[in-house]
């Protein structure tokens, strides 16, 4: 099993030298000041929870899993545990609002402590991220009555939350969910329905679960537009906020499932239990989406984090395995074979897992600090700016990050060779865990059409304008600067086709509307391998500014270069496919499928 052991080099050049973290948390209103020693302290504590605590706990979840009896979920062992720790060292409040008992730190470094929890424990994180979530949402929509009731113990972690929307014959379409909502003389309502594949629904792990759901008030219109969004508490809490009467919501089974074992997977039965409006009646995906958003990019932080965990295994073996010499000569000469880290393809592989880790984590972070603006910065202009570009990245960030970790995941498997599809590893675990990111917080197919459909034609290519701009300014400071012209020539040449080639679905479209399916999600990975070339020229500039024989910054420059030239040209291919058009993906008759 590899042990994991967070990248701080890395993450501190990425907050501190790339994102300049300082002036973006001192631009943050309504944020509480980030002294650098305060954020090396919670950097080198999320470190060290994560590897000691959780990281060790990730084989046991995987191979116990969870057990469901009538009485409950029971976690595996030592999560519970963990858990508390974990409340104890107040991390479950860090981003919190203070009003709340909160210590309303900026959310973009709260991303990175979850960063290293999920490399170390993904299926653990999950309890505690989307509790987390869940807290904000209400901090956001919730009644002054909801927030004294359930934030004060969301936020020290005493209660955990979810988010349950999906149903047996709903997931990507909401619009048709079932569950309803009837309305009580008191103001609550009685919540009715089936909910399905609810992560954390129910377990052992907190004294209350609050679950925020999806459901219908009767006589509400059909469709998206009829959807409200409740508070369903496990226990109701009694007069003193304390958990008092079981409500009726029960975990009817839990799934069987391929990766993320130790993260309960629900069927959860609303029998009439009560729940309490959260905002308006009919307007619950807007509030619903406020978790969405910020559960896609705990999604998009699931494929860094398990391509970090898979890079460092894979690393560690390559270093030790030794097979075969290396075509240009013994390296190891005293040795009975080289390591397999001299060997020109797995090196290729070991450089693609940490091309796309480090960019990602790059992209991410750039990501969460845009969300922190967007939220907390008192300029209105700015705010505005960048609610523009986060919610055009987002699903970028989503959908390439986790189809790419998984490619990641398993280049971390085949440097292995056999070794890697044997359990004692780890690396099948990784591959395993990681492939339902691509999966839940909406598929890569559906990431794609809200990228290509509603953001950038539905905003008649205004919003990936925004983002274009900026690579091209950037592009315009680079190009004299020593050492850039390679990537800002090659940046900038995708960046003007990355328009061309929007224009031209644009135009197909307005005579065959599929020309936007077909083409979605060549689009999304074309604009997630831009969106990383731009990060990685960032990082490049800012390395070849300091001391050059720092070996970090070396490789740094090295990663960008292979980054271009190795994966970079993949746009090609992409933009060739979604140019071909829909023809040959809508021709063939539905009948013809199969014979
Ligand atoms: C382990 C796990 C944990 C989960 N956790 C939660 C949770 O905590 N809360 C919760 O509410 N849900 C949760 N989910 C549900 C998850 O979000 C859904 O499974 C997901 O949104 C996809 O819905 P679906 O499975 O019904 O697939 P479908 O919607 O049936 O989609 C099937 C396929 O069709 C494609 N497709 C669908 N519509 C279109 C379209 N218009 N155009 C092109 N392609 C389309 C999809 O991309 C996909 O490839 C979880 C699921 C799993 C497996």
């Amino acid at each position: 099993m590899p042990q994991y052991t967070a990248p701080l080099r890395d993450i501190n050049f990425v907050l501190k030298e790339v994102l300049n973290c300082d002036k973006h948390f001192a631009s943050l209103a309504s944020r509480e000041e980030v002294s650098e020693d305060l954020m090396d302290a919670i950097l080198t504590e999320g470190a060290k929870f994560s590897e000691n605590v959780l990281s060790p706990l990730n084989q046991i979840g995987d191979q116990q899993g969870c057990t469901w009896s009538e009485s409950g979920v029971t976690t595996p062992d030592g999560f519970k545990e963990a858990y508390q720790q974990f409340a104890e060292g107040g991390w479950p409040s860090m981003t919190a609002n203070p009003q709340f008992g909160g210590q309303g730190l900026p959310n973009s470094l709260g991303l990175v402590v979850t960063e290293m929890v999920s490399s170390a424990c993904w299926a653990w994180g999950m309890y505690t991220g989307l509790s987390q979530s869940a807290a904000r949402l209400l901090e956001v929509y919730a009644s002054d009555e909801l927030q004294e009731t359930y934030l004060a113990k969301m936020t020290d972690g005493t209660w955990g939350g979810t988010m349950c929307l999906t149903e047996s014959h709903c997931g990507s379409d909401l619009g048709l969910l079932r569950t309803k909502a009837e309305a009580n003389a008191d103001g609550s309502f009685n919540i009715t329905g089936t909910k399905i594949f609810i992560s954390g629904g129910e377990h052992d792990m907190m004294e209350n679960i609050v679950h925020l759901v999806l459901a219908r008030v009767e006589g509400a219109p059909a469709g998206t537009k009829g959807i409200s969004l409740f508070v369903v508490p496990k226990f109701l809490p009694d007069a003193n906020g304390e958990v008092g009467e079981r409500n009726g919501v029960h975990c009817g089974s839990i799934e069987h499932k391929m990766g993320i074992k130790a993260s309960a997977t629900c069927v959860m039965n609303f029998d009439g239990a009560k729940g309490f409006l959260v905002g308006e009646e009919n307007r619950g995906l807007n509030a619903m989406f406020h978790m969405m958003n910020s559960a896609r990019l705990g999604t998009a932080l699931q494929g860094l984090s398990a391509g970090e965990a898979s890079f460092q295994g894979a690393l560690a073996y390559a270093r030790d395995r030794l097979q075969m010499r290396s075509l240009s000569g013994p390296k190891n000469p005293d040795g009975p074979a080289d390591p397999l880290i001299v060997h020109a393809d797995v090196r290729r592989m070991l450089l693609t897992q940490k091309a796309l880790a480090e960019g990602s984590r790059a992209f991410i972070y750039w990501v969460a600090q845009l969300v922190d603006t967007f939220y907390f910065s008192g300029d209105e202009e700015e705010r505005r700016k960048a609610e523009e570009l986060s919610e055009l990245l987002t699903p970028i960030a989503k959908a390439f990050v986790t189809e790419t970790g998984l490619e990641s995941a398993n280049y971390g498997m085949q440097v292995f060779g056999g070794h890697g599809f044997i359990s004692e590893w780890g690396m099948e675990q990784i591959v395993r865990d990681l492939r339902i990111s691509t999966l839940y917080e909406g598929t890569t197919g559906i990431q794609a059409l809200d990228l290509l459909g509603r953001k950038v034609m539905g905003s008649g290519g205004k919003q990936l304008m925004v983002f274009t701009k900026i690579i091209h300014q950037f592009c315009k400071e680079q190009q004299d600067k020593p050492g850039m012209a390679p990537f800002v020539e090659k940046l900038a040449a995708l960046n003007a086709e990355w328009g061309d080639i929007t224009g031209k679905l644009g135009e197909k479209a307005m005579s065959n509307a599929d020309e936007v399916g077909a083409a979605s999600v060549d689009y999304l990975m074309y604009s997630g391998y831009v969106s990383l070339a731009f990060m990685w020229a960032r990082m490049a500039s800012i390395a070849l500014d300091g001391d050059a024989d720092d070996a970090f910054l070396q490789a740094k420059v090295q990663t960008a270069q292979f980054y271009y030239q190795r994966i970079l040209p993949r746009t090609e291919s992409h933009k060739i496919a979604m140019l071909n058009g829909a023809d040959s993906v809508m021709a063939m008759p539905e009948a013809s499928f199969a014979f």
